[in-house]
């Protein structure tokens, strides 16, 4: 089960072309458990002609760290059929900044430095070195002195960007503080409010769609959460799917407001194919 190299055919696909849009946590994988027959169903909807791609709020890993994880579960993709929040918000960035060497203060892990790093921001350390902007994702060695120096940036005048704002999130342990509870804290603290690019925002599915040339009416989103994944893919007017596999029960989806509201509940993405039996697609 090799690495796919498709970043050669972006831009080739022919219009009208289907999507299916995976989250990853809860719904691929539960920490390093691949879920049960999603293996499968991704190299069924491939053989139709349906485009598989990966959306991830995960800010700790590069995009092709998520390609070697999926790999070691024998799911192939190509570095570009996965958008990671690392990756979304390194490339926002890089828009906002230009070609400046804009210096940087991550607060995150091994991913989101690389992304940052790769992408020709200048990273600092330390709490008395001045910077253009802190950016926050999950950081499981996250101290007090880190939030610190985080804080001391921030009253410099740095902006203050989020990879996502995901309170909590899977693991085989159960449920665990997520880097938006970190985020949350250098808020309070700063009294700023950071831009958050990862879901619910739109930006990481529809720069993902653009790049792949595909619109949202051929795209279906499958998803663990009813507040961002399922708020996310209606807002954006992409058909929603929910899956119980993760974070979200059948209860919470049937209890939840109506913008949360699946347009399809299934067991787990396993059963994806079913959906888009019914949706006329394969
Ligand atoms: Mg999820």
């Amino acid at each position: 089960m090799g690495v796919r190299f498709l970043d050669a055919a972006i831009g080739n696909v022919p219009m009208g072309k289907k999507a299916v849009l995976f989250d990853m946590d809860g719904v691929v994988f539960i920490g390093n458990t691949p879920v049960l027959g999603v293996r499968k169903a991704v190299e069924e909807l491939r053989s139709k002609g349906v485009c598989v791609l990966f959306v991830t709020n995960n800010a700790t890993k590069t995009r092709e760290m998520f390609v070697e994880k999926l790999g070691k579960m024998g799911i192939g993709a190509a570095r570009d059929e996965i958008m990671c929040a690392a990756f979304g918000v390194t490339q926002y960035l890089r828009g906002k900044y230009g070609r400046r060497k804009a210096r940087a203060f991550v607060v995150g892990e091994k991913g989101l430095f690389e992304e940052i790093r790769k992408a020709g921001f200048e990273i600092v350390n330390g709490k008395n070195m001045a910077s253009d902007f802190v950016v926050c994702g999950l950081d499981r060695e996250f101290t007090y002195l880190k939030a610190a120096a985080a804080l001391s940036h921030l009253k410099n005048g740095a902006e203050l960007f989020g990879a996502n704002a995901d309170a909590t999130y899977p693991t085989e342990k159960g449920i665990m503080p997520g880097s938006g509870s970190i985020l949350a804290m250098l808020e309070k603290a700063s009294g700023k409010k950071a831009f958050v690019l990862g879901k619910p925002n739109s930006y990481l599915l529809e720069e993902h769609l653009k790049l792949h040339n595909v619109e949202k009416k051929d795209a279906v989103f499958v998803g663990d959460r009813l507040d961002i994944d399922i708020a996310v893919a209606n807002k954006c007017g992409i058909y929603s799917v929910l899956v119980l596999s993760g974070i979200a029960s059948a209860q919470d989806a049937k209890r939840a407001p109506f913008e949360w509201k699946p347009k399809e509940t299934i067991r787990s993405a396993a059963q994806i194919g079913k959906v888009l039996e019914k949706l006329g697609w394969i």
